[in-house]
C-alpha cells in the first residue's frame, strides 16, 4: 500500500503569549506551547488512521498541519510523494480537507447549503451540488436553500462532510472529532456514511477522537498521541489487544465494556506541553517509570506490526 502522508520529526510550537520589547530588554525569554513535538507518522492510501488522544494532547494541531491549516516549525512532510512546501503548498490544499466537531461553527452560518458546499470550488457548480449532497444524504431542493440553523445536528454535519468532497480531487480528509457532539443513533448514522463515502470515492482518512470505541469501529490503523507525541502506531487489532506503551494499556483500561467491574483510567494530570517533563513525557504516570525513563527520551522503534516509544521494548 502507498503511503498518501508521511511526516518526520513534524514540530509546531506555539509561543505561550507575545513578548514586548521590554520583556525582551528585561532578559526575558519566548514561552512555548510544545503542541507537535517531533512527529513522525504514515498514512497509507485508502486507510483510516485513528488518531486517540487525551484532550490538549496535540491532535487537532496534527491534524491541522497535514492539511497544511498550520505550517511546522521544523520536520519533513510528504504529501503523495512529493514534499510539501511553499511551490507545492496549493496543490496540496486541492487534495486535502478538514471536517471541525462543531459544524455550527465551522459552517458560515449566513451562507445557504448549496453555497457552503460550492465554496471550495471557487463558483457556484449546481450538477456538483446536487451530486454531493446525494452521497451524503441530503436533497438539494429540499435542503439546499436552508441555512445551518434551519437543520438538525447530524444534518449539518452532512452538510460538512458534502463540502470536504466537493472538490473532485479531494483525496485526503482530516475528521477532527466529527461525531463527538452527536447522539449516539446519530453517531452511528454519520460513521456509516463516512465509511460508505471513503470507500466510494478511494479516501484516505485522519479520524480524531477521544473516543476509544469510536476509533476501534472506524479506523484500520491507530495512532495514540500523549504529551505532543505519537507514543504507539500502527496495526489496530495488535494495538487494542496487546497495547505495548503503559499509556496505551490505561487508556485501554478505561473503556467501559459490560463485563468490566472496575476502571482503570491513567492516574495523574495530563502535563503541561510549556513545560513537559523530561526524557519519556509519560514518566510521572507511569508505573513501570525507570531512571533511563526520566534521562532520555525513548525513540520510536518498530514492535510487531506497531511502533511503540517506550524503553520497556527498547532494550
Ligand atoms: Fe513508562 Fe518508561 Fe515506557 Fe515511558 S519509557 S512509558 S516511563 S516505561
Amino acid at each position: 500500500m502507498s503511503e498518501v502522508i508521511s511526516v518526520e520529526n513534524i514540530r509546531k510550537y506555539y509561543m505561550a503569549y507575545k513578548i514586548g520589547i521590554l520583556d525582551r530588554l528585561a532578559g526575558r525569554k519566548p514561552v512555548y506551547v510544545r503542541a507537535v513535538d517531533d512527529v513522525t507518522l504514515d498514512i497509507n492510501s485508502g486507510e483510516t488512521m485513528g488518531l486517540i488522544g487525551e484532550s490538549g494532547s496535540g491532535k487537532t494541531t496534527l491534524g491541522k498541519l497535514l492539511v497544511t491549516l498550520e505550517e511546522p516549525d521544523s520536520g519533513k512532510y510528504i504529501f503523495m510523494g512529493r514534499e510539501v512546501n511553499r511551490s507545492s503548498i496549493s496543490w496540496v490544499r486541492d487534495n486535502v480537507a478538514m471536517i471541525f466537531q462543531n459544524p455550527y461553527s465551522s459552517l458560515n452560518p449566513r451562507l445557504t447549503v448549496k453555497e457552503i458546499i460550492s465554496e471550495p470550488l471557487g463558483h457556484m457548480d449546481e450538477k456538483r451540488v446536487i451530486e454531493v449532497m446525494e452521497l451524503v444524504g441530503l436533497n438539494y431542493k429540499e435542503h439546499g436553500g436552508k441555512r445551518p440553523r434551519e437543520l438538525s445536528g447530524g444534518q449539518v454535519q452532512r452538510v460538512a462532510v458534502a463540502r470536504a468532497i466537493a472538490k473532485k480531487n479531494a483525496k485526503f480528509i482530516v475528521l477532527d472529532e466529527p461525531t463527538s457532539a452527536l447522539d449516539a443513533s446519530l453517531q452511528a448514522q454519520v460513521l456509516n456514511l463516512l465509511i460508505d463515502i471513503k470507500r466510494k470515492l478511494g479516501l484516505t482518512y485522519l479520524f480524531i477522537t477521544h473516543n476509544i470505541a469510536v476509533a476501534y469501529y472506524i479506523s484500520d490503523r491507530v495512532a495514540i498521541m500523549y504529551a505532543g507525541k505519537v507514543v504507539e502506531y500502527g496495526d489496530k487489532e495488535e494495538i487494542f489487544r496487546n497495547p505495548a506503551h503503559p499509556y496505551t494499556q490505561s487508556l485501554m483500561a478505561s473503556i467501559p465494556t459490560m463485563n468490566k467491574k472496575e476502571l482503570q483510567p491513567p492516574t495523574g494530570e495530563v502535563p503541561s506541553l510549556i513545560n513537559p517533563p523530561s526524557g519519556c513525557r509519560f514518566h510521572p504516570r507511569c508505573p513501570f517509570a525507570m531512571d533511563i525513563c526520566k534521562q532520555k527520551e525513548p525513540p520510536l522503534v518498530q514492535y510487531g506490526k506497531r511502533k511503540v516509544a517506550c524503553w520497556l521494548h527498547n532494550q
